[in-house]
């Protein structure tokens, strides 16, 4: 039985619908262009069964939500978590529309998401689970159709073996139907790194309009895969303090700064922080949200900053490497307490850009070495955040709206040119 005085679980999809009729109230777009560019275009939902190690069949559930191709094919990860939901996957597909227009490159959006937890299965059940549901979403992938990438609890090899099952069914290897690969198959130099990378970028611009420096600065990550792990290596090697990093069990701190390449390489080793080899106190993932700190990075899961914690956050920037970290209500508290918010559909680009380069090469057979790589994506990361900004500052609106309302606006000029056929 529900119980009445818990509070409503956050919907992102509710969330990401409020967000887009804030920023619209700013755009003049003809209501049924808008209509049609924030309709989900595609929805797949599907029960498969994967045979486990123990000989037994157990059935999961998947998704690939397919939001916008306006401005080219379907692109957005695939998580592997035991909470993914339908909603949560519709608002991340959603997210990728406009967090591609944001930093123009020619994709729309996707998500996808299996219900399953990764921890508790073995290498060889993880290989079955991600064959069979490559296969069950056969018909709506391809490398001019849909290309999926890593996201949270899914990484290199999960795309290898997403590759080879694509290929092995249309007869000839085809690296362009999915991004985030192994080297050694396609893969980007540059790509494992990217979203970390353009989350300390756009940190370091958003440290720039504060008159902030970055070295010295006081920075609190949470979560440690590849975006939190990455991001606190490059804002650790420009010199900040990263005070302190968590994962989903919690994480550790220190004031003076951590040794961010020893907690790193502990939570490899053991799975987990040892607080006491690392010269560190325990610390709760929502004590992390409200540390006194410079930069605060939300990298884990979406709507852990809240109506009812955004008053206690004391950091002056917060860049989103997670998607969706923050609720609009947690934005109005924020911006009334002028924190700078460099959000999610900006700050994490990183990622859809590197993985876009690696579509290129894959397509026509190049290699780029990974100095061209950094340079084009620092380009592309500097330019979106100075277009946000203009606008943010022109019309005087939170950046979150302002990066919405560059993001919606490309989309839909892009609808216009097409048309509706017939
Ligand atoms: P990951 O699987 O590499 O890492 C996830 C991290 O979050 C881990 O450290 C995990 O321990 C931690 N975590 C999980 N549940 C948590 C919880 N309840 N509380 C606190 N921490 C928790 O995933 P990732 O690729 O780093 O993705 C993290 C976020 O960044 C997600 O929102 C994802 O959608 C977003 N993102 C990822 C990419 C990418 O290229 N991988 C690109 C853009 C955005």
């Amino acid at each position: 039985m529900s119980n009445p005085a818990a509070p409503a679980r956050l919907n992102p999809a509710a969330m990401a619908r409020q967000q887009v009729a804030l920023a619209s109230q700013h755009l003049d777009i003809d209501p049924g262009v808008m209509q049609k560019i924030t309709a989900t275009k595609r929805e797949l939902t599907v029960h498969f069964p994967v045979r486990m190690d123990d000989g037994s069949l157990r059935m999961f559930t998947g998704y690939r939500v397919q939001h916008n191709d306006t401005r080219g094919p379907f692109k957005g990860g695939i998580r592997y978590h035991p909470d993914t939901e339908i909603d949560e996957v519709r608002a991340l597909a959603m997210w990728m529309t406009w967090k591609a227009a944001v930093v123009n490159i020619p994709f729309g959006g996707a998500k996808g998401g299996v219900q399953c937890n990764p921890k508790e299965m073995s290498p060889r059940e993880l290989e079955r689970l991600t064959r069979r549901f490559t296969w069950e979403l056969l018909p709506v992938l391809g490398p001019e159709r849909d290309i999926p990438a890593p996201d949270v609890y899914t990484n290199p090899q999960v795309m290898a073996w997403i590759m080879d099952t694509y290929s092995i069914m249309h007869g000839h290897t085809v690296p362009g139907v999915v991004t985030g690969k192994p080297l050694e198959l396609g893969g980007s130099l540059g790509r494992f790194e990217a979203t970390g990378r353009g989350v300390f970028i756009t940190a370091c611009e958003a440290a720039k309009v504060l008159g902030m420096n970055i070295e010295g600065a006081r920075v609190a990550v949470q979560g440690s895969g590849n975006v939190g792990g990455v991001a606190a290596r490059f804002f650790a090697r420009a010199g900040a303090k990263v005070v302190a990093i968590s994962d989903s069990h919690g994480g550790v701190f220190n004031a003076k700064g951590l040794d961010v390449e020893r907690v790193l390489s502990c939570k490899n080793q053991y799975q987990c922080f040892i607080s006491d080899r690392l010269e560190a106190s325990d610390i709760t993932n929502g004590e992390l949200l409200e540390l006194d700190c410079d930069i605060l990075v939300p990298a884990a899961l979406e709507c852990v900053i809240t109506g009812a914690n955004a008053g206690k956050v004391r950091a002056r920037i917060i860049v989103e490497g997670a998607n969706g970290p923050t609720t609009p209500e947690a934005d109005e508290v924020l911006h009334d307490n002028r924190v700078f918010m460099v959000p999610d559909i900006l700050a994490n680009a990183g990622g859809v850009t590197v993985s876009y380069f690696e579509w290129v090469q894959n397509l026509q057979n190049l290699l780029w070495n990974e100095e061209e790589i950094d340079r084009r994506l620092s380009e592309i990361m500097r330019k979106a955040f100075n277009e946000v900004l203009a606008i943010s500052q022109q019309k005087n609106l939170p950046m979150r709206i302002a990066a919405l309302m560059l993001g919606i606006e490309r989309v839909a000029k892009a609808q216009e040119l097409r048309g509706v056929y017939p």
